[in-house]
């Protein structure tokens, strides 16, 4: 669905990602885990191309990207990548001003042009799915943490994307909350959903996940399934990291 290959990415002299090889098959879980600061959030940001990598290429679907926002020749555009790869934020980042149903349906309506019953429609089934049907009216603000992450999920979803990108959706929950989203993102995988997750959640990844890379000072230090990565990790400094978090 989606790859990277030679992925480097600097800010000025320092050097984040640095030779970065991953593809995302359909319907894959890839959990990534490491230490705070090892380009977990860069590496899934050039994953849409939020963070435009210093090397290498993405590829969506086989189709290489380019650096505009519009198709361009044999280059997919940055637009067109956007449209089919959701990404969810550690911080909700929901329209304060809009309820929870328009801001499920604000995507659908101005992005894609759906009509708004449409729109509406789906943003109900969506808001259904992740238990959230009876605050379509109510404000962001009058949400608990774990209920406005389930909404930037459905807000995600409402796009309808392929892959989906969640970079540390629970890190800013209190701890009496994560299981609700956790449990929203399980689902999903289950439903096929094709997802690169970064969490902190070692418990949740080795569940979820059927392959795990463990990123260390921008390289993918480790790879593979949980059972080896996460819960009889071999490498002393992935044993170190995954213990701190058990
Ligand atoms: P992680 O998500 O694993 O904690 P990040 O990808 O956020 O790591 O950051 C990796 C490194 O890149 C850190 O040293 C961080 O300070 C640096 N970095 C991230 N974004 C920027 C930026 N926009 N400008 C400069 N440095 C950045
Ligand atoms: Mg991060």
């Amino acid at each position: 669905m989606i790859s990277v290959v030679g992925l480097r990415k600097s800010y000025g002299s320092h050097e984040v990602l640095k030779g970065i090889d991953l593809s995302l098959l359909r319907g894959e879980v890839v959990a990534l885990i490491g230490p705070s600061g090892s380009g977990k959030s860069t590496l899934i940001r050039c994953l849409n191309m939020m963070e435009t990598p210093s090397q290498g290429v993405v590829s969506f679907r086989q189709q290489d990207v380019g650096d505009r926002f519009r198709d361009t020749g044999d280059k997919i555009g940055i637009g067109t990548l956007r449209r089919h790869v959701g990404m969810v934020f550690q911080h909700f980042n929901l329209f304060p001003h809009k309820t929870v149903l328009q801001n499920v349906t604000e995507g659908p309506i101005v992005v894609c042009g759906r009509p708004r019953q449409e729109a509406d429609a789906l943003a109900m089934d969506l808001l259904n799915q992740v238990g959230l049907v009876d605050k379509h009216a109510a404000y962001p603000n009058h949400l608990s943490g774990g209920q406005k992450q389930r909404v930037a999920i459905a807000r995600a979803l409402a796009m309808e994307p392929e892959v989906l990108l969640l970079d540390e959706v629970t890190s800013a929950l209190d701890p009496e909350l994560v299981g609700e989203v956790l449990a929203v993102i399980k689902r999903l995988g289950e439903g096929g959903m094709t997802m690169a997750i970064v969490t902190h959640e070692m418990s949740f990844a080795a569940e979820v996940s059927s392959r795990v890379l463990f990123l260390d000072h921008g390289i993918i230090a480790q790879e593979g399934r949980p059972d080896d990565i996460i819960l009889n990790p071999q490498n002393e400094r992935l044993r170190s990291f995954v213990s701190r978090f058990k």
